[in-house]
């Protein structure tokens, strides 16, 4: 089934007087949305009795949760000591998505810094199957790690590089953030033909089984010439991708993809939105 929701807790949210993470979930099932990604982008600090009121609400909510990792994470990093950080980082995702009940760790691949790009991004492979190893030796070969397309032009994570990760292993699928394409593109996505153009590509690459499900980052950014700049929110003028021209397309090719929206306070509200563009294109 295809699933809509927010990252993170929305402005409106908070406005209507809730405080805690775990109210969100009847709050979104009401509105008529049934995703939402919990986000420890900023570290991982979830205690275990705050994750088991998130958990216990989403299963009666029917709302599947996500978890967003760290974005200190950085599989290009040359030096080792650094790649047991990022072991650490791999490692806490996985057992707050346990506690959660998430299946999907959304992650940031990193970025080349001063080494060259290709050797940055094979290095960054190298440690991808590592790391998928190490996990799998720890318990979490339920888990199922999701590399993101990047919206700056000097980081790792345009299209071939994802799936080029994504094929490391079958239990890996791509988070396609389209906002992050087109502002890596410097405002590459413009009609139904762009968006096709990658649904295809995906479809070539990593399969039709792992297109129909990816998971998916939708928001419109503002970008300057090395790409990604800020976010913005449906209503504002301006700025795209228009995710009009992708529903359409999620419905020929019979997509089941887990949406995103990471709109600037508004995600819920612009989920709700791409929801119905949805419904409309069926
Ligand atoms: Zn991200």
């Amino acid at each position: 089934m295809i699933k809509f929701g927010p990252a993170g807790n929305p402005e409106a949210f908070y406005e209507a007087g809730y405080k805690h993470t775990y109210q969100i979930m009847a709050w979104l099932h009401e509105m008529g949305l049934n995703a939402y990604e919990y986000s420890c982008g900023r570290g991982v600090r979830l205690k275990e009795d705050t994750a088991a009121n998130i958990r216990e609400e989403a299963q009666k909510y029917g709302i599947t949760v996500s978890l967003h990792a760290p974005y200190f994470i950085n599989l290009a990093n040359e030096d080792p000591e650094k790649f047991d950080k990022n072991i650490e980082y791999f490692a806490e995702s996985s057992a707050a998505a346990k506690l959660l009940g998430a299946q999907r760790i959304i992650f940031h691949p990193g970025s080349p810094s001063k080494q060259e790009r290709s050797v940055a991004f094979a290095r960054c492979k190298e440690n991808f199957g590592r790391m998928l190893s190490i996990m799998d030796e720890m318990g979490n070969q339920d888990m199922t790690y999701c590399p993101e397309t990047m919206g700056k032009v000097n980081q790792l994570g345009d299209l071939e590089e994802i799936i080029t990760l994504v094929n490391l292993d079958e239990r890996v699928l791509p988070t396609i953030d389209f906002g992050h394409l087109h502002t890596r593109g410097i405002g590459a996505i413009n009609t139904p033909e762009d968006f096709d153009a990658i649904v295809q590509r995906l479809k070539d690459g990593i399969g039709v089984e792992r297109t129909r499900k990816m998971h998916v980052h939708f928001s419109k950014i503002e970008y300057t010439a090395m790409g990604e700049k800020r976010h913005r929110t449906f209503d504002e003028e301006g700025f795209g991708p228009d995710f009009a021209m992708l529903a359409p397309i999620l419905v020929r090719e019979k997509m089941e993809p887990t949406i995103i929206c990471e709109s600037k306070g508004t995600m819920a509200k612009d989920a709700l939105a791409m929801k119905q563009m949805y419904q409309a294109a069926l």
